[in-house]
């Protein structure tokens, strides 16, 4: 066991190696502190990672990515690591499904020409409602209240019904789709963006680059490194265990999903304890395909699919009506994602079993396609992907800041009201940074 409390600052464990402990990482190096980062997989980058065919140029995330114009933490931080010029931005088509057909939903004259609202008095009050939405900031009130209560009176039950309560239920399923709480809701709706970003060379070569800036301003990042316990020391500070090893730290920062966080935080009190695992959230699903021809004729990224239309999956997302195919060595790339309870049978099929539920779902999209134009498939899931945030969600957030002195906790769990994004790790990351170097300074 080695014990270093470093000349110039404080000896800091971060456990993850996603977009929230880097951003840490980041701000406590810059201060002077020694930074050490434990990673369980071989990469950095964690859900926002991604996988590279030997014939690609870039790499494809595992799950879906794109950043949002808005998303001003992301973008600030790339500025400061002087790599804004690899900022791709696009302005790919979003479609929504209704009787049969698909139709653009990605601006305000094609809000206006979709059918599934209705006409007349239903496609007003949906317009004010959204109208609203977009300019108040005000969305403390709306966490009292679900999106189920709060669009069935404000946008009218047909737009509910046909936009709403379809994506509710794709992305919380049926046991929470009614009680999410509305000020979510706000969060999606006033701030996202039709024009979407991402990084050249894919999100992995974001997390490469900023992994390799940590590593020259010194931090120490251990890969492969699964760390399984945290325990306070006798005189202050924490005895990090991994394996049949184990360090000293006078700081630690935990960036896992709550779950993990109770599993190797076990000294942590009772109604912390408590409180992280009352959080509810949901897991994802998603396969990748790579087939040899377009799936949408009309140039379709994202396609928007209700449960109740009979898919087995929520989002179809054509990822080289993004990107151009060239990329990924002439593949055309799709993903199939569902957000899924964890003991949802697609935690336990095999790929190809999947597979074979969703190859009919591609011949609904476009009858003329063939299981053999599928070249290869990829599969990955995940326990934590969405968090649930149901009525007053902002009482029952775990602090960043732990009941035990120079413990802290930074997850998706807790971006609130704000839907977990890479984003809001790089907001949350940082945050928990600056709380550890004021509590320093007491
Ligand atoms: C399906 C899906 C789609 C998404 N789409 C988008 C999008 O379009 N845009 C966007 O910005 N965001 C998107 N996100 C969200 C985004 O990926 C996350 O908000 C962000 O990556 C979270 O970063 P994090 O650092 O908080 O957590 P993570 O990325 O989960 O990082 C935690 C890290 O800890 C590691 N780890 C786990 N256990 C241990 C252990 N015991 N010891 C050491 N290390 C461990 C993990 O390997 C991981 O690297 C999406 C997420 C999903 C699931």
């Amino acid at each position: 066991m080695e014990l270093r409390t470093g000349d110039n600052g404080m000896k800091i464990a971060i456990v993850g190696c996603g977009i929230a402990g880097m951003s840490a990482a980041y701000d406590l190096i810059n201060a002077g502190h020694e930074v050490e980062i434990f990673e369980s997989s071989p990469e950095p980058g964690g859900l926002a990672g991604g996988f590279k065919e030997p014939q690609w140029d870039w790499s494809l995330e595992k799950f879906y990515h794109h950043w949002f114009l808005s998303d001003h933490h992301m973008f600030e931080l790339i500025e400061e690591l002087g790599l804004s010029d690899r900022v791709v931005i696009k302005q790919p088509k979003t479609v929504m499904y209704h009787n049969g057909q698909f139709y653009p939903f990605d601006s305000i004259p094609a809000a206006i020409l979709y059918p599934g609202l209705g006409w007349g008095l239903n496609k007003i009050r949906f317009g004010l409602a959204t109208l609203y939405i977009r300019l108040t900031r005000n969305w403390k009130p709306m966490e009292h209240t679900t999106v189920d209560k709060w669009m069935r009176k404000w946008a009218g039950e047909t737009a509910y019904n046909q936009m709403w309560l379809p994506m509710l239920d794709g992305k919380f399923g049926e046991r929470y789709a009614r009680q999410v709480n509305m000020a979510w809701m706000w969060a999606r709706l006033h701030s996202r963006t039709t024009k979407l970003a991402t990084f050249e060379g894919g999100f992995q070569a974001f997390a490469d680059a900023f992994a390799a800036e940590l590593q020259k301003r010194g931090a120490v990042i251990h890969y492969n490194t699964s760390t399984t316990g945290i325990h306070t020391r006798e005189g202050g500070g924490f005895v990090l265990t991994y394996g049949d090893k184990s360090r000293e730290f006078d700081r630690c920062l935990v960036t896992l999903s709550p779950a993990l966080m109770t599993k190797i935080a076990p000294e942590l009190p009772n109604d912390y304890l408590q409180g992280l695992l009352n959080l509810k959230s949901l897991g994802a699903v998603v396969m990748v395909l790579a087939i040899n021809q377009p799936l949408s004729s009309k140039g379709y990224y994202w396609f928007n699919l209700p449960k109740s239309a009979g898919f087995p999956f929520l989002a179809l997302v054509e990822h080289t009506k993004f990107l151009p195919k060239e990329y990924y060595g002439g593949d055309h790339l799709l993903y199939c994602g569902d957000y899924l309870e964890t003991d949802h049978e697609y935690f336990k099929l095999s790929q190809d079993e999947l597979l074979q539920r969703f190859l009919p779902a591609l011949q609904r999209i476009n009858p003329e396609f063939k299981p053999d134009w599928v070249r290869k498939t990829w599969l990955f899931r995940t326990n934590y992907a969405q968090p649930v945030p149901l009525v007053d969600h902002s009482a029952n957030i775990p602090a960043i800041r732990t009941p035990i002195t120079g413990l802290y906790f930074a997850s998706m769990s807790q971006v609130y009201p704000w839907d977990r994004g890479t984003n809001f790790a790089v907001e949350i990351g940082r945050k928990a940074a600056r709380l550890i170097l004021t509590d320093s300074q007491k």
